[in-house]
């Protein structure tokens, strides 16, 4: 089905005051230029949310954050809630980045919770979800990523039709390893399958491609007819390059 492509950076831990500032400055100068046939959104460090929703001001570039509590307020020190990150102007927040998983102990039933939690508050969860290089050479990935997805259908029923999946291979991300489109798109289509079984409203449920996507291998995953946009990670860094990402997603 098409539909408008999303093209999300994830920042992750880099970034400062004045590093941030002139990033954005470039993306605004650069859409001004040759604006987005997309949906455009940054996932920032939290400390930085209030800095990069003023710079973002009037522009169609969405606020993102890279995590949210699965808890609603309270005794978790350390945690934000995903109300507080509404408060921010915040409209997405990543849900289970498997940096999340693999240092952070983030289990499917967590995910699932942090989903609740932020499909509650008005924001729009992009699910993360993919294999380890061991997974896939055991032949376990499918069963993998459908499992991690079904923990999210189990606890949100009908709600998941707000979602956003973005499908990361743990060995592609931040390694330069990119999955072919052919590998991607048939892990795609899995999904696809997976959320039309659980919803009648599934069909408009956006699935990124991350791990690797850059300026010369994103025309080529993006023209796969179940890749939805993309989930960028170092690329979303360099402003000529994001840019060039997002151009390819007409
Ligand atoms: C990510 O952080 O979600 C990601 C895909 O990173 P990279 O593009 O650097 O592989």
């Amino acid at each position: 089905m098409m539909m408008k492509k999303l093209i999300a950076g994830n920042w992750k831990m880099n970034g400062g005051l004045t590093a941030n500032d002139s990033l954005v400055q470039a993306l605004l100068a650069g859409l001004a230029a040759q604006p987005a046939g997309c949906d455009v959104a940054v996932c920032v460090p939290f400390p930085y949310l209030s800095q990069v929703h003023g710079l973002l001001a009037q522009s169609s570039i969405g606020l993102g954050s890279q995590d949210v509590s699965a808890h609603e307020s309270g005794a978790y020190t350390g945690e934000v809630s995903a109300t507080m990150l509404k408060d921010f102007g915040v409209r997405y927040c990543l849900a289970g980045h498997s940096e999340r998983r693999l240092y952070h102990g983030e289990t499917d039933a967590v995910v699932a919770a942090k989903v609740q939690r932020a499909l509650a508050a008005g924001l729009t969860p992009i699910v993360c979800i993919g294999e380890t290089l061991a997974e896939r050479e055991a032949g376990q990935t499918e069963e993998v990523v459908k499992r991690q997805l079904a923990a999210v259908i189990q606890a949100n029923g009908h709600c998941i039709s707000e979602i956003v999946v973005a499908y990361e291979p743990v060995w592609a991300i931040g390694t330069g390893k990119t999955a072919t489109p052919e590998q991607a798109q048939q892990v795609h289509a899995v999904l696809r399958a997976q959320l039309q079984a659980a919803s009648p409203q599934a069909g408009h449920i956006k699935i990124l491609y991350g791990g690797s996507m850059n300026a010369a291998n994103a025309a080529q995953l993006l023209a796969q007819p179940d890749i939805d946009g993309g989930l960028i990670g170092g690329a979303a860094l360099k402003p000529a390059d994001f840019l060039t990402i997002i151009a390819a997603a007409k």
